[in-house]
């Protein structure tokens, strides 16, 4: 498929008015010792911002959300998010968002702003990448080898995978006894630490100070809401709103679930957040968006970090049905 070509089925979605919420994570300036399909490249974020600029009406989540209540939902909109709080998301992909004026809204998972714990599972990269280890023999997973880039990415992929199915306790403990076996101590001026760092209040007031990023909720730790008894997840959401009542200093609307596939949350979950008015509710379920799409279920297509811009432009170009659609792995 030539460039024409996918210009046409961008032409014909823009006449189709549906919206697309695209979902990234985290925009590094280093190259990987292996690839993580959350972490995209700064150059690759860059290419895909300017075509945005270019091809999209690129608005706001907030304003996206009150078109759909309207039922007035601009042509060919697509707005940007964030999930979890890389602090690169201030230092790396802001500027580039600052130089096309692309607004875009990003989930905290709370616990971790102002902190210098890593999210689990760069934790589990930073061992994998850094490990002096050949092989890594586990009661859980087998005997892993990780002689080859692709063996640690494959070892890593492997874990990740079965960590995720975890209650966030097992998941820690897990984690503390591979780092332990994997024997890395972590090094702060490591520029793979520095790059994976979270966000800090500051950076977050720093880029709500000129209107063009705004913050969501997505959970204090990270967990999985489904993986919680109901007094758990609770705390995740009320902790989350707490937090950010006191640093945004006004309400946001905004939530989106960690992981986000339909076995993430349950009713009770969106009851729960609605009831500590998080009315704004995206999950990670691939798909677009109309005028009649649910506000507290409202789908996304997540960017990895092998999707150049003709893939984003696929994305764009390629909508089935509101609400459904091909997307990727969320975390
Ligand atoms: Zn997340």
């Amino acid at each position: 498929m030539d460039l024409s070509d996918l210009k046409l089925r961008l032409h014909r979605f823009r006449n189709r008015k549906l919206a697309t919420i695209l979902t990234y994570h985290s925009v590094v300036d280093l190259p990987l010792p292996f690839g993580m399909w959350n972490h995209l490249p700064l150059g690759q974020f860059a290419d895909q911002m300017a075509l945005l600029a270019q091809e999209a009406q690129v608005i706001s989540l907030q304003e996206m959300a009150r078109g759909i209540a309207a039922g007035t939902l601009p042509q060919y909109a697509v707005a940007v998010t964030f999930d979890d709080g890389f602090r690169n998301n201030f230092t790396r992909a802001y500027p580039v968002l600052q130089k096309y004026r692309i607004p875009a809204t990003i989930f905290l998972s709370t616990g971790y702003i102002d902190g210098t714990e890593l999210f689990w599972p760069e934790r589990l990269a930073y061992q994998l990448m850094r490990t002096p280890r050949q092989s890594l023999p586990t009661s859980l997973f087998g005997h892993l080898e990780l002689q080859t880039a692709a063996e640690r990415r494959a070892a890593f992929g492997t874990i990740r995978t079965a960590l995720k199915t975890l209650h966030p306790r097992e998941l820690q403990k897990n984690i503390a006894d591979l780092e332990e076996c994997l024997g890395v101590e972590r090094r702060e001026e490591d520029p793979l630490v520095q790059e994976w760092l979270p966000l800090t209040w500051q950076d977050v007031r720093a880029m709500e100070a000129d209107g063009l990023v705004s913050f969501g909720g997505h959970t204090v730790s990270h967990a999985i809401l489904s993986h919680l008894g109901e007094a758990e997840a609770l705390q995740e959401i009320s902790g989350c709103r707490t937090a950010l009542d006191h640093h945004l200093g006004h309400r946001t609307t905004c939530w989106a679930h960690p992981n986000g596939t339909r076995q993430d949350f349950g009713r009770g979950h969106l009851e729960m957040l609605a009831a500590h008015t998080f009315t704004t509710v995206l999950t990670a379920e691939p798909g677009y968006v109309s005028c009649r799409s649910d506000l507290a279920m409202l789908p996304r297509m997540g960017v990895h970090n092998r999707m150049d811009s003709r893939g984003l432009m696929r994305v764009l170009a390629k909508p089935t049905r509101p609400d459904s659609g091909t997307g990727e792995c969320p975390r």
